[in-house]
């Protein structure tokens, strides 16, 4: 059974990759806990909770469903969770589990950080998206009208518990927009896990247990290992942003209702790869590489109608909140990337219309 330390200033806490790892829950919550709360979606309970239901016999417990959408991912649902929980006599023993996609992670973990000043979580994802990247390094948070995930918190999960099995039931659009955050690892760290996405694309499609398995716990492996050098992203943790600049711009610039998150960071790291080739000195063969394996993964909604000037806008509104300066993860070679800031805007451009132009091919 793979377990990575999470290791920051403030805990220590496993995360654990194993099938069956919801039946777990009961080891995770601490000795004196008191009331465990639920978060999640109706189809989530009604697709898995009895996996977790049956963990909780015995032990008090209330299961609050949440709508689920971004567009409900505000304080507001924070407050109406909140009110809930006091309603049901939760106190600072309580316990929350967060039991989704990364949508209802980020709330319910935003909700443990700020009720009664902080409670404990325990992340237990069913999307590969959340199981990969949400549930894992403690960032938790809602959206404004102005952007996405502006109010939140750092709260590390007491543990987090992926269960490959639940992911059975997932969308296949869902699923491949969390491929494209396992190749993300693969191409900022793990050259073997780009092997691997690049060679047995079939079994992973197919949801081969042993393969998916594995690509799983070599994506956690890495998110583990960054976060753990680099909590509060003010170094490393930054390479995790592979694909997401140009990523965020095309969600921000299609409203956020086209595509998913997934499928935006797909477009980001074709872009970010066009972007390598132009000022990076990524070889034309490992570019190649990484365009063929996201096509094997793909496709995503088509872009017909996005401008690239739409996206340049959006990247140079977030320039302002980043001293002036855009920048760009970048790969060096397959397993390595590099931060580059002072990319002139012709050239994103450049690569931002390459991008454009292989999808319309
Ligand atoms: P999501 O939470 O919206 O889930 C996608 C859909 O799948 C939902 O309708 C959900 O109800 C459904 N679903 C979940 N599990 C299922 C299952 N096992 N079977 C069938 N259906 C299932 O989307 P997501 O992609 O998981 O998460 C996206 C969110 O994650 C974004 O808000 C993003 O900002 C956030 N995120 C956070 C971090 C972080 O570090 N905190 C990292 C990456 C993304």
């Amino acid at each position: 059974m793979p377990v990575f330390a999470v290791e920051t200033a403030a805990q220590r806490s496993p995360a654990i990759v194993e099938r069956g790892a919801l039946t777990t829950l009961p080891d995770h919550i601490p000795v004196r806990a008191g009331c465990v709360f639920v978060v999640t979606t109706e189809d989530v309970w009604r697709l898995h909770g009895s996996k977790l239901q049956g963990a909780l016999e015995g032990r008090e417990h209330h299961v609050l469903f949440f709508p689920g959408g971004e567009e409900r991912k505000r304080i507001a649902e924070v407050e109406v969770l909140a009110d809930r929980m006091t309603a049901a006599g939760a106190d600072r023993t309580s316990v929350v589990v967060a039991f989704g996609g990364g949508i209802v992670g980020d709330v319910a973990g935003f909700l443990a950080a700020v009720f009664m000043r902080g409670i404990p979580v325990i992340q237990a994802p069913t999307t590969l998206l959340a199981q990969v990247d949400a549930s894992i390094g403690g960032k938790t948070g809602v959206n404004l009208a102005g952007g996405k995930n502006l109010v939140g918190a750092f709260h590390q999960p007491l543990a987090s518990l992926v269960d490959p099995e639940v992911l059975s039931t997932l969308s296949d659009r869902e699923y491949r927009a969390g491929l494209y955050e396992v190749l993300k690892c693969g191409v900022i760290r793990s050259p073997k896990l780009f092997r691997v996405m690049a060679e047995q694309s079939a079994r992973v499609l197919a949801h081969d247990p042993e393969v998916v398995d594995w690509i799983i716990a070599e994506s956690v492996r890495i998110k583990v290992e960054v976060v753990n050098a680099d909590e509060r992203e003010n170094g490393l943790r930054r390479i995790l942003n592979f694909g997401h600049t140009f990523g965020h711009a095309l969600e921000a610039a299609t409203g956020y209702t086209r595509l998913l998150h997934g499928e935006a960071v797909s477009f980001g790291m074709r872009a970010a790869t066009h972007l390598a080739h132009l000022t990076a000195g990524l070889s034309a063969e490992d570019g190649v590489d990484i365009f063929e394996v996201l096509d094997r993964y793909g496709p995503i909604p088509s872009l017909e109608g996005v401008a690239p000037e739409a996206l340049l806008g959006r990247m140079r509104q977030d320039k302002k909140t980043i001293h002036g300066s855009i920048h760009f993860v970048l790969p060096e070679r397959i397993g390595e990337v590099r931060i580059v800031s002072g990319v002139r805007e012709e050239v994103a451009r450049m690569a931002v219309e390459s991008a454009m132009a292989d999808l319309a091919s």
